[in-house]
């Protein structure tokens, strides 16, 4: 879903860089490719692209990624996507 924005500067997704201890799974999670890995630390590259579902902040191991999360929809949808990649974790319950 690479290229798909949402409303500008507008998400809540927050990345302490200090806590991140490069396991990459923020970048596997993603379904919309909003970090990238420098130097072996997390950085978001696409902001505007985070629809809010959680999954980055849910399977991060240190917790470092804070996301107001479970908003409409796009919860159901990524539960759906973590199932089928035996991702673990779930966010919201609106649509499942
Ligand atoms: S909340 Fe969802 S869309 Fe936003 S950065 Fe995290 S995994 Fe990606
Ligand atoms: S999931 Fe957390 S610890 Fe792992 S790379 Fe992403 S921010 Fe860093």
């Amino acid at each position: 879903m690479k290229g798909f924005t949402y409303l500008r500067n507008v998400a809540t997704l927050k990345l302490d860089q200090e806590k991140c201890i490069g396991c990459e799974m923020c970048t596997e999670v993603c379904p919309h490719q909003v970090f990238t890995m420098v130097d072996k630390t997390a950085a978001i590259v696409e902001l505007d692209a985070c629809m809010e579902c959680g999954a980055c902040s849910i399977n991060c191991p240190v917790t470092a990624i804070q996301v107001d999360s479970g908003v409409g929809c796009a919860s159901g949808l990524i539960n759906e996507w973590l199932k089928e990649h035996n991702i673990g974790g779930s966010i919201g319950d609106c649509c499942t």
